[in-house]
């Protein structure tokens, strides 16, 4: 191949700056999520998605970030979008619909 085709994920093969683990799915964040959570030293590089989701748990954000997740088969590339996202406690859960930050 000449160049690098946009659906196949080059976060597939290098570990998590956070954790050290290879991921086996990629995703897309919204860009002012990724700038809000993303360490600076990890910003060019791989942070998983449980590592994402920990670090935008840290850093208070609470809306549905989630753009996409990439799932790279043999020979194949699904793009994943998410409808919903569930925020559950102990005592209640919330519901929100896929929008972009405020
Ligand atoms: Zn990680």
């Amino acid at each position: 191949m000449k160049q690098w085709p946009e659906a196949i994920s080059d976060g597939l093969l290098l570990p998590c700056g956070e954790c050290g683990v290879v991921p086996q799915f990629d995703y897309m964040v919204d860009h002012p999520t990724w700038k809000r959570v993303a360490p600076k030293e990890h910003r060019l590089s791989v942070i998983c998605l449980p590592c994402f989701d920990r670090l935008a748990v840290d850093a208070g954000v609470t809306h549905n970030y989630l753009v996409s997740v990439q799932f790279v088969g043999t020979g194949r590339t699904w793009v994943l979008q998410p409808t919903k996202m569930y925020v559950w406690s102990d005592y209640s859960f919330l519901v929100q619909d896929r929008r972009e930050p405020e």
